[in-house]
């Protein structure tokens, strides 16, 4: 798998043998690109006041994408990292013929980063040079995961490792408080618990924010693989688990960054999503059967009309049913039968029954919903019957509630998988 090589291939050095995978920068032929500015005009952040070098990045020239110029120090680039000191070394660099640029302040060595993003290279080249710009205070996920595929671009991961932790902390506070885990106080199902019946895509608003959080979890865990971070990659892929549908697999297909994320990593994952659902999915279904072993019955408050079935806590004073006129009435029982009836009338009401719409349902959620009903079984007006806390459709939901916790609680994040490198950059790094 060539993991860092598609979106961020560059130019390779003559020098060089075929088999180039795009890890190594050359400045020996720099981009004619007509993005840039004209010598001249260009005003490069001034990240060392005698910098000899102006290191050039392009991007898309878009707004999240904009062309950045830097004056730098081919010296302290050299020291962070022996790819720097490839592109900047003596070898290359002050060779006769190497491209030169004109500034406001003189004409200087320049080099062209094509492939690179100007934000993170800015973020890199700031503190390679102690001067930590803008861009580092604020982190988002996309953002951590670009720095962290360009350190691992130029090996300076050690010289931006004191950052880490704070970033990984910042970008972990913007993922939605509500899909992380399961609540264990009272909880609220939201909007999604439409019932069964409906098994149309009845919860598609809900789409673009799953789309959103998946997407996010997919840059932070591309940030830890490839920061070489264990701890925070089993932290994040934990939360993949638990919070996502095994859809994110296909989703993360779309973004060229998330596509560096290697298949046998995401199929792990899906493997781990899809194997705790089938889990709660058969503790639900077996839930029937243990509903089936407890035989006794209980009263249950009103009576029940003899044709239609609607129950009466207080019979009409007429003694006719109001929606059958019907006039018998017969005591009502919480027996192995309705038990069971109640039991799948919940889950239809939670969207928990129909297979489809339980797939569809991360492990997080799925165990909120069990929590939600749970608690619900207990409020009288739900299910009123003289076994009181010893019913056994209320000792089942709270039996299954445990399960789902437990079940989501003890799910594991996976550990960091190998980074694959290219010949040439094993051959770099030897050197
Ligand atoms: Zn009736
Ligand atoms: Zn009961």
């Amino acid at each position: 798998m060539r993991q860092s090589s598609e979106p961020f291939k560059v130019e390779s050095d003559d020098s060089m043998s075929d088999d180039d995978e795009g890890i190594f920068v050359s400045p020996t032929r720099p981009s004619e690109s007509t993005r840039l500015p004209a010598d001249g005009e260009l005003t490069p952040t001034n990240l060392d006041p005698n910098g000899d070098a102006i290191v050039i990045i392009p991007g898309k020239n878009t707004s999240t994408s904009p062309a950045k110029s830097f004056r730098v120090s081919t010296h302290v680039l050299g020291l962070a990292s022996k790819i720097f000191m490839q592109i900047f070394g003596p070898r290359h660099f002050s060779a006769p013929g190497t491209p030169r640029i004109r500034t406001i302040e003189g004409v200087h060595h320049r080099a062209t980063l094509d492939d690179d993003d100007p934000i993170a290279m800015e973020v890199i080249l700031g503190i390679l040079h102690f001067k930590v710009p803008e861009a580092a205070a604020q982190m988002d996920a996309r953002k951590l995961a670009n720095i962290a595929i360009h350190c691992d671009k130029y090996n300076c991961t050690r010289v931006i490792k004191p950052y880490l932790a704070d970033w990984f902390k910042e970008a972990n506070t913007i993922l939605p408080t509500t899909s992380i885990l399961p609540s264990t106080g009272p909880t609220s199902v939201a909007d999604d618990d439409s019932s069964d019946s409906d098994d149309s895509d009845s919860d598609d608003s809900s789409d673009s924010e799953d789309t959103k959080l998946s997407e996010q979890l997919g840059f932070l865990l591309l940030a830890a693989h490839f920061f070489r971070d264990e701890k925070q990659f089993k932290h994040f892929s934990k939360v993949v688990v638990q919070n996502l549908t095994p859809t994110f697999s296909a989703e993360w297909e779309k973004d060229a960054l998330l596509k560096l994320l290697s298949r046998t990593m995401k199929s792990k994952l899906v493997d781990k999503v899809k194997k705790c659902q089938g889990y709660l999915r058969n503790d639900l279904e077996s839930g029937i059967s243990r509903l089936l072993g407890h035989a006794e019955t209980h009263k249950v408050r009103g009576d029940l009309c003899g044709k239609c079935g609607v129950v009466y806590s207080t019979l009409p004073t007429t003694r006719e049913c109001s929606d059958c006129e019907f006039t018998e009435f017969y005591p009502s029982y919480c027996s192995k039968d309705s038990r069971v009836g109640e039991y799948v009338e919940n889950m239809k009401r939670f969207g928990l029954w129909s297979s489809k719409r339980f797939e569809r349902c991360p492990v997080s959620q799925l165990t909120r919903k069990v929590a939600k009903l749970a608690e619900n079984i207990f409020d009288d007006e739900v299910h009123e019957c003289d076994g009181r806390d010893k019913c056994p459709l209320r000792l089942e939901l709270t039996l299954l509630n445990k399960a789902f916790m437990k079940r989501s609680d003890s799910l594991e994040g996976i550990s960091l998988f190998p980074l694959q490198k290219s010949r040439k950059r094993q051959r770099d790094e030897a050197n």
